[in-house]
């Protein structure tokens, strides 16, 4: 709200040149093409890290959950940035995130865990069943996050102690509520 209070102070110029900054900013912000983390390169410094463990993956809805795990320094696995949640409400589906390129990453054959760390809330659980479900035909193990924060919190807000914990005690998810 301020910085609208600011730009209307501005001059018509001021603000168009800084209109024109934030498309360039959002226009050139690349992403990883295996992960979909936010990355300066064709493949993030995440991916290309060979010191990371290629035979897990932890699904996130976005990039600051990416930033989240990391900081806990409790996974060495790799990422899985869907950009967001399956939210009929808001109506964001299926095809709108990036769910068929997991399937693909899967299908290749060298990952062995799928660790799902999407929010507990009713469209986190959603998106998890729908990708139990598209992963079911593959031999790949799933889990997801053990939880001992209240329903509804979102991964961000979590504490890095917390949710490295959660991380590490993972349960193996069924498909049973
Ligand atoms: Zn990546």
């Amino acid at each position: 709200m301020r910085l609208v209070l600011h730009l209307l102070r501005q001059e018509r110029s001021a603000v168009d040149s800084f209109g024109n900054a934030i498309m360039t900013l959002k226009r050139e912000v690349k992403y990883c093409k295996v992960c979909h983390n936010i990355s300066d390169t064709e493949t993030c410094l995440i991916c290309a890290n060979p010191g990371r463990d290629a035979s897990t993956i932890c699904v996130v809805e976005n990039v600051r959950d990416v930033m989240a795990v990391e900081a806990t320094q409790q996974f060495r696995g790799l990422y899985h940035v869907l950009g967001g949640v399956i939210s009929p409400m808001d109506g964001i589906g299926p095809s709108d995130l990036q769910i068929e390129s997991l399937v693909e990453r899967v299908k290749s054959g060298t990952v062995k865990e799928v660790i799902l760390a999407l929010s507990s809330t009713m469209e986190g659980d959603t998106t998890n069943f729908f990708i139990f479900r598209k992963l079911a035909p593959y031999d790949v193990k799933m889990s997801v996050i053990a939880r001992g924060i209240s329903i509804g919190d979102e991964l961000q807000y979590t504490d890095e102690v917390t949710l490295g914990r959660s991380i590490v005690n993972r349960t193996l998810f069924t498909g049973n509520m």
